[in-house]
Parts: C-alpha cells; sequence; structure tokens
C-alpha cells in the first residue's frame, strides 16, 4: 500500500491517475479504520478508477479539553485495511505540512455550525470545513465519500461545496454498526466492557423513536423526549443533545411533516459517541 505524506507526491499522482483516464474518489478519514470507514472505501472504489484515503488526526478541529493527543492511531492495520478493500493510495500527511505556521485563513458556516454539536464543539465544523477543503484543493478528485454516521458534517460538507463552486460531487454513504446497533466508531476503543453494553441505548432510543413515528405521532417534542427518557435508563449516559431537527438547516421541529433528522450526543466515560436516525 503506497502511503505518501506531501502534497507535492499526492497532487503528481492525481495528475498521472488523470492523464491515464481514471477517475479519482477520495474518502478522508482520521484513520483507526474499521467498517464504517471500509464501507466508504468500498463505495468509492466501486465508483471511481483509482481511490485515495486521507488519514490525518486535525487538530484544528478538536478543542483545547479534547481527545487530540490520546486519539487512536494504528497505521499498519490501516494500510492491510485499505488494502484489501482496493485502495490506490493514503494520504498521511504531518500537521505541519497541512497547515502553515503563518496561516490565517478560515472557512466557517455561519448557520450550521452552531446547531447540534456546533453548541458543544464551537470551533470543530470550522475545523472541519477548513481541512476538507484544503484536501479538496490538494487531490481534486471527482467524489468524496462521507459517512451518514456524522450527519451534521455530511449536511456541512454539501453547503459548502454549493457556496464555494467546489466541483466534487459529495457522496452520503449508510451507517455501519455492530450487531448489537451500536454505531461503529474509532472513539468505542474508549468504553469499558459496561459502558459498551450501556451504550447500545442510542441505537434502541432511535428504533423506538422509529415506531413511535411510524404509529403516526408528528409532535417532536413528543418523540425527543422519548429518546431522552430511554437514554436516561442507562445511569452510565450523560446526554450531551438529543435533537429533532430539519434535515437541511438543522433547526429543531415542532411537527414532523416531511421529516426529520433524529441526532443524539451521549457521554459514556470519556468516549463521547454520536449517532442519528434520518426519518423520512
Ligand atoms: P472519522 O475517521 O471518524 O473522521 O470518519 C471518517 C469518515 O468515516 C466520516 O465521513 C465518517 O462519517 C465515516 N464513518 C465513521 N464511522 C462510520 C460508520 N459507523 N458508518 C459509516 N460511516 C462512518
Amino acid at each position: 500500500m503506497r502511503v505518501v505524506t506531501t502534497i507535492k507526491e499526492v497532487r503528481e499522482q492525481v495528475k498521472e491517475w488523470k492523464m491515464q483516464g481514471f477517475s479519482v474518489g477520495f474518502v478522508p478519514t482520521m484513520g483507526y479504520l474499521h467498517e464504517g470507514h471500509q464501507s466508504l472505501i468500498d463505495a468509492a472504489v466501486k465508483q471511481n478508477g483509482r481511490v485515495i484515503v486521507s488519514i490525518f488526526v486535525n487538530p484544528a478541529q478538536f478543542g483545547p479539553t479534547e481527545d487530540l493527543e490520546c486519539y487512536p492511531r494504528d497505521l499498519d492495520h490501516d494500510k492491510k485495511l485499505c488494502e484489501e478493500a482496493g485502495a490506490g493510495m493514503i494520504f498521511h500527511p504531518s500537521a505541519d505540512t497541512m497547515y502553515d505556521r503563518q496561516a490565517s485563513t478560515t472557512i466557517a458556516n455561519e448557520l450550521l455550525s452552531n446547531a447540534l454539536c456546533g453548541k458543544t464543539r464551537p470551533a470543530h465544523f470550522s475545523g472541519v470545513c477548513l481541512v476538507v477543503s484544503k484536501l479538496f484543493h490538494i487531490i481534486a478528485p471527482d467524489r468524496a465519500y462521507f459517512g451518514q454516521k456524522d450527519a451534521q458534517q455530511l449536511v456541512i460538507i454539501k453547503r459548502m461545496v454549493k457556496d464555494l463552486n467546489i466541483d466534487i460531487e459529495i457522496i452520503g454513504c449508510p451507517i455501519i454498526r455492530e450487531e448489537d446497533g451500536l454505531a461503529k466508531s474509532s472513539r468505542n476503543i474508549y468504553l469499558s466492557q459496561e459502558e459498551r453494553k450501556a451504550a447500545t441505548v442510542l441505537y434502541r432510543a432511535l428504533q423506538q423513536a422509529k415506531k413511535t413515528l411510524d404509529a403516526g405521532e408528528t409532535k417532536a417534542e413528543k418523540i425527543r423526549q422519548q429518546m431522552v427518557d430511554m437514554i436516561q435508563t442507562e445511569p452510565r449516559a450523560v446526554i450531551d443533545y438529543v435533537e429533532v431537527v430539519d434535515q437541511e438547516r438543522l433547526m429543531p421541529l415542532i411537527n414532523i411533516e416531511e421529516g426529520a433528522l433524529l441526532a443524539v450526543a451521549v457521554s459514556f466515560g470519556k468516549a463521547r459517541l454520536i449517532d442519528n436516525m434520518m426519518y423520512s
């Protein structure tokens, strides 16, 4: 598996592939890859001649008290997974390669970054937008793949490419889960055995909400409260938010008429987990 660390190398490779007539798919990640990431690479391999996976734990999207230093890393495992999934190259830059010390340009989404996760992670999405737009400029892929697991991120990236006229097709991919419903996440490694068990309550709460919606309930607050009640049956769960919002602007809904995004962020010990369901 070819791993390149410089911008020059990745640009040269992409140029060569494009001259050979290959389309290029791109999967941005922070590494410590699992089946969720793999599903994105699989989708990219199906739709493109060549696929690049970036592995970069982006300092700009971590708050000062967050887990930047201890975020899990395992490049050997990631190389194997990328190889087996059929990716053509890994781009694994250092923070110094990505960020010039004098850099002062920012990219922020004023509206969408303040909702949901943005309330407790105020600089997170400007960090995401900055790194993703830089990676888009470096790689210039035809298509880029993002997980529905990070629903707010996907909405913001789609908005960003529209707002900035970036000519890259953004493809959203479904959430991959463990057998008991827990959404796969690199951060699941932080969970103790008891927390791991308790964390299944997120999926159970989303499933219960779906049932209630299927039965005809339209009041968003009823659905939200039902999810809160279920999550609170787990004493280890510390709720950051439980929200029912519209799927494009991420604004809280009163009535659920044309669908909704049910989104939760809950900590179990030192693992802050997010999960969601698009209901339509
Ligand atoms: P991360 O490495 O956590 O930044 O994630 C990189 C990409 O993988 C993002 O687009 C995530 O939404 C996606 N991803 C992470 N976990 C999952 C999952 N369980 N199912 C689908 N996509 C995922």
